[in-house]
């Protein structure tokens, strides 16, 4: 819940928070496309801003540049800024500013002008030999610029304006901070990004794959990957058995009708995947099945069944429901941005007051899934209304209320939480988990959302206790949020290196030579037996090769059997968490790894 001590942590500034930043990186793009137009005087500039980390500018050149190029181009970008030119704005009408590219012969900044709405134009000059078109924010003086601070990183093919029908052109990748120790501290994280990151150890560790054919975002799920989900989704089930939630489950279609009255049609028929209608006349209709976005408008109908009591609220009704969304394929990238997804999902219908009451349980069984998966680094957003906007629907009495049952759950709960004004739904506030992770990278995770709109739309009753008809409120969660995304976070987070609870394979047994083999099986039936998650290596291997195919394998326990082990009935053990523990009794290492497993703790 609270930051972790990092005293000698270094800050990186974002780019969206920091001006300065930007100033670097934006003069720092201009100093490159100098200097690219230096070495190089055929390639011609289109486009270069600043993004998170550093910079681009895109080429026209007509030849490739190299590894070697890159090295040249810093090597004058370096010169350009030892002759701390001044970086001046100066602001021009219409016509002067195309007179002055036609001067100079740059067709693509021409198109960019036609693309500037406002006047007068502005242009930055890096000295009084280079220019071009730019709202800016730029530094004073080239001066400001640490070369030690800056590095170009790569090339790339990209086209004018994104459109493979127009013309390649070459990308340069550049990164640029305030200080030297800030540009390490960059590359450091770089690297460990690397190291983490979830699609390359996801194949390595076996735990899922994409298969062409099959389509991308959409991930296919080894054995070894269907076990972790299982885990998952178990421990989760037996939370929320404790909890009073029922179990569900629903199609992963429905008539376009369902969606209609939801309103998700009307608002999110983008991003679903197309209608399948029967015909023409019917697609013209709009009447036809689609594959569900969401889940809540099934979980609704199941509440909508019967005629609701008070006395059956509140109502928790949970399902892990798949859901899929249209995305673009451009912006699918492993397990965090796919097309189909598993929601933890749960919808739990409720009296108004018992709104705090099952809101605080919510988040407190939230807090548990957390603490269980050892993510400890998060803040809570608090998304409520903008006050002087009319987008919101209900009174202003039940809006008042459902953000007082989330301000006063967090602070029962003593936690870090921060108000983000204007970030609510238009029908409800929500409170949303942020983690960030061992690089300073935040994720959103789990949500609760207080809901008055869907009640409303699908006319959802309860008798109350003096016989009338009542209302309920929905609360919408997911502590999770995605089980898929959920599970990219954690191989990045815990490096591959999963608890032993979570571990598909909780231990390995390797024995020395075949003479040890019959005591091994012995021994992994008998831990099979008590549900410890055990592999034998048959490989008839080298022991080093098999050790080092099992920490290739992140595998917690490792458990060498030779001749010595089976005269004394143990198992020599080393683990990832506390190296070599020589020989240990067979007996203790179970009862080891099932205590272990109990606590969500390693061995
Ligand atoms: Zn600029
Ligand atoms: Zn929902």
């Amino acid at each position: 819940m609270s930051n972790s001590e990092q005293p000698d942590k270094i800050h990186l500034p974002r780019t969206s928070e920091s001006e300065p930043i930007k100033k670097i990186r934006h003069t720092t793009s201009h100093v490159m496309a100098m200097a690219v137009q230096k070495l190089f005087p055929k390639a011609q500039v289109t486009i270069g801003p600043w993004i998170e980390n550093g910079f681009y500018y895109d080429f026209d050149s007509p030849e490739p540049f190299t590894e070697k190029d890159l090295k040249a181009i810093k090597k004058e970008m370096v010169r350009i800024i030892n002759r701390k030119l001044p970086v001046t704005r100066e602001e021009v009408s219409r016509e002067e500013a195309q007179r002055r590219i036609e001067a100079i012969a740059e067709p693509y900044k021409l198109e960019i002008l036609n693309d500037i709405e406002t006047e007068p134009i502005t242009i930055y000059h890096v000295g009084d030999q280079w220019w071009d078109l730019c709202a800016g924010p730029h530094v004073d003086n080239t001066a400001d610029l640490n070369p030690e601070a800056i590095e170009l990183e790569s090339v790339a093919g990209a086209y004018w304006r994104g459109d493979e029908t127009k013309a390649q052109l070459q990308r340069i990748y550049g990164t640029a901070w305030e200080t030297p120790e800030q540009l390490a501290e960059y590359k450091r994280r770089k690297e460990e990004a690397l190291r983490r990151d979830h699609r390359k150890l996801g194949r390595e560790l076996g735990l899922f794959i994409f298969a062409d054919p099959v389509g991308p975002g959409l991930p296919l799920w080894t054995p070894k990957g269907t076990v972790l989900r299982s885990l998952l989704e178990d421990f989760l089930k037996q939370e929320q058995i404790k909890r009073g939630y029922l179990p569900v489950v629903t199609p992963h279609i429905s008539r376009v009708d369902l969606f209609k009255i939801s309103g998700h049609w009307q608002k999110y028929k983008e991003d679903m995947f197309p209608m399948m209608a029967e015909s023409e006349e019917d697609k013209a209709n709009e009447i036809g099945f689609v594959m569900k976005p969401m889940n809540c408008p099934f979980h609704i109908q199941i509440y909508k069944s019967e005629l609701r009591s008070y006395r059956e609220l509140p109502m928790r009704l949970a399902e892990f429901g798949t859901v899929y969304r249209y995305e673009q394929s451009g912006e699918l990238g492993g397990l965090t941005r796919v097309r189909g997804f598993t929601v933890d999902d749960s919808h739990l219908f409720v009296t108004p007051e018992q709104l705090d009451a099952e809101f605080l349980s919510v988040v407190d069984l939230t807090l548990t899934v957390f603490k269980s998966l050892q993510l400890k680094n998060f803040r809570v957003r608090l998304s409520f209304r903008d006050p002087t906007s009319d987008k919101y629907i209900g009174s202003d009495e039940s809006w008042d209320k459902a953000e007082g049952a989330i301000r006063r759950a967090v602070e029962t709960l003593g936690m870090n939480y921060f108000e983000g004004i204007g970030e609510a739904a238009f029908y409800g506030p929500k409170l949303d988990f942020i983690f960030q992770d061992a690089l300073d990278r935040e994720w959103q995770l789990g949500t609760v959302q207080i809901d008055y709109n869907l009640p409303e739309r699908f006319e959802l009753e309860y008798v109350a206790e003096d016989g009338t008809r009542k209302r309920p409120v929905m609360i919408h969660r997911a502590p999770f949020g995605s089980l898929d995304r959920l599970i990219g976070i954690l191989i990045e987070e815990y490096a591959g290196d999963f608890p032993l609870w979570l571990s598909p394979v909780q231990i390995r047994l390797l024995p020395v030579t075949e003479e040890q083999m019959a005591f091994t099986q012995r021994v992994a039936t008998q831990m099979r037996s008590v549900g410890i998650r055990v592999e034998v290596d048959a490989s008839g291997e080298r022991l080093g090769k098999m050790i080092r195919n099992a920490e290739k394998q992140k595998i917690p326990v490792m458990a060498v059997v030779g001749a010595k082990e089976v005269e004394a009935e143990a198992l020599s053990i080393r683990t990832r968490a506390s190296g070599e523990l020589g020989s240990v009794p067979v007996a203790e290492v179970t009862e080891k790894i099932k205590d272990a497993i109990a606590h969500f703790g390693n061995f």
